[in-house]
């Protein structure tokens, strides 16, 4: 057999203000052919477990180039145009090829592509013709369309958020796809449209005990191959925005259709109770100024660069300033502008600093004033599990009792490691401000003695009531109470 493999990923937020041009690839992962690294990001596991199953089974294995942005806003049109290229002219020198099996996100818009997935889904499928396999591993924060499913053969979604299990669903697709190969199964797909969007952390209830329901389906049940909730994604302003049900069967579609109906009814039965309980930035202030022990960790949870947002939103850090919070640190502000003038002041310098909520509306006020540069760092990286994130040069600064970190890489706040580069020990501070939804909280629960999960501003679409859509449905939850009802 021979298999033909490649990635194409990243995450767009249409109401960001950053944009993703061909730099932003190279600067998250940009692999020609057989130069992806032995370990796997987020959307890249179909290569790095290919290479093992593949080899296992005497089989080839065709690599082409692997591209992951982070997430941001828009894609630059040139940018997806060449890399789409560049890999379709890869498939059609690799041709004739049994399989392709691809590492996509899902919630990838160009300029001019509302559905580049399923764009470049179709054009692969042209490529290589009805009869070859065609199959995909996702991030369930995406858009599931009907051109991408009849483009495939079958897809797979990570199930857990955080995405602990993308290695262990990149083992579902190959698994599912060497059973096809060799005549097995024959994947057919069925989708329930649940017509609602929202947010479904697996790492609390009642999405925990759903999760672990659909794989004990997976497993007892021979006639299905695999289960993705696919939750969908708010901030991509879309025409098929939302969250759908994806049953994957051995050739058994009714049965696919009725099981996605019923689970994906009883998701919507559960609506909005998914996400955890927020307060606002006077509420989450007050409660961590007051607590007896620290440090508290307020995560600024909609101004999350892994979410597509640049991060430098200052609501929180206002409301610090106003309530006299001491014994405080902030990590990060996304400012390359202010580390820049830092860096050209020096370490233990006294100066005039602007910085902060340039972005974009709802980011709070551009803070001013006499700061002390504490420390610097070039290139700075904190520790992300096993591996490190970087978050470019940085400046710590201190503001009325506050420190501060200025960062010039967008970087969502994984780890306390932030902080102690940065020459700030984050277990001795009261208070800790971070940027980050879920992921944060493997690392940081561990020396928090207390997690506020604080919705301040709106630096992010995340009350789909209010979001001024133009191109998503208006007819789904929350937008309309019961959209199921005849
Ligand atoms: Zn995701």
């Amino acid at each position: 057999m021979r298999i033909f493999t490649a990635v194409l990923a990243t995450e767009t937020n249409t109401f960001s203000p950053i944009c993703v041009d061909r730099r932003a690839f190279e600067a998250s992962l940009y692999a020609p052919p057989g130069t992806h690294p032995e370990t796997p990001t987020l959307c890249s596991a179909p290569i790095t477990v290919g290479r093992r199953v593949t080899a296992e089974k005497g089989w080839e294995l065709i690599e082409g180039t692997a591209a992951w942005a982070d997430p941001a806003g828009l894609v630059n049109r040139r940018t997806y145009e060449d890399l789409r290229d560049e890999i379709l002219d890869q498939l059609r020198a690799a041709m004739p090829v049994d399989a392709v099996v691809l590492g996509l996100h899902g919630a990838m818009v160009a300029d001019g592509y509302e559905d580049t997935e399923g764009d470049f889904l179709s054009r692969v499928r042209q490529i290589v013709g009805p009869d070859v396999l065609v199959c995909a591993e996702l991030d369930p924060h995406s858009h599931l369309t009907k051109k991408r499913l009849s483009a495939a053969n079958f897809f797979v979604y990570f199930k857990e958020f955080p995405h602990t299990d993308f290695v262990d669903r990149a083992e579902d697709l190959w698994r599912i796809a060497v059973d096809t190969l060799e005549g097995r199964a024959k994947p057919a797909m069925s989708v329930f449209d649940c017509r609602m969007i929202d947010v479904f952390p697996t790492s609390r209830e009642p999405m925990r005990s759903f999760v672990d329901k659909i794989m004990t389906i997976e497993k007892s049940d021979a006639d299905i191959l695999s289960i993705s909730v696919v939750h969908g994604f708010m901030a991509g302003d879309v025409p098929e925005m939302g969250t759908k049900l994806l049953v994957v069967s051995d050739n058994k579609p009714d049965k696919g259709s009725t099981l996605a109906r019923d689970l994906g009814l009883e998701l919507f039965s559960k609506r909005g109770t998914f996400i955890m309980p927020q307060i606002d930035e006077k509420q989450a202030v007050a409660e961590a100024m007051a607590a007896h022990l620290g440090p508290v960790v307020i995560a600024d949870i909609w101004d999350n660069p892994g979410g597509g947002t640049a991060g430098d939103a200052t609501v929180i850090l206002e409301e610090l300033l106003a309530q006299g919070a001491r014994d405080t640190a902030i990590g990060t502000i996304w400012d390359p502008m202010a580390v820049q003038i830092c860096m050209a002041a020096g370490e233990g310098a006294e100066i005039p600093l602007r910085f902060g909520a340039k972005s974009a509306p709802g980011t709070g006020n551009p803070v001013d004033g006499i700061v002390k540069v504490v420390h610097l760092v070039a290139n700075a990286e904190m520790r992300f599990g096993e591996s490190f994130a970087p978050f470019g040069d940085a400046a710590h600064i201190e503001l009325d009792g506050i420190d501060i970190i200025l960062n010039s890489t967008r970087a969502q706040s994984f780890d306390p490691s932030l902080f102690s580069v940065m020459g700030i020990d984050p277990t001795r501070k009261k208070i800790l401000v971070i940027k980050s939804t879920n992921h944060f909280y493997a690392s940081f629960s561990k020396i928090a003695s207390e997690i506020l999960y604080c919705s301040a501003g709106t630096p992010y679409p995340n009350n789909p009531a209010r979001t001024p859509y133009r191109r998503a449905p208006k007819d789904i939850w929350p937008m309309v109470a019961d959209p199921h009802a005849a």
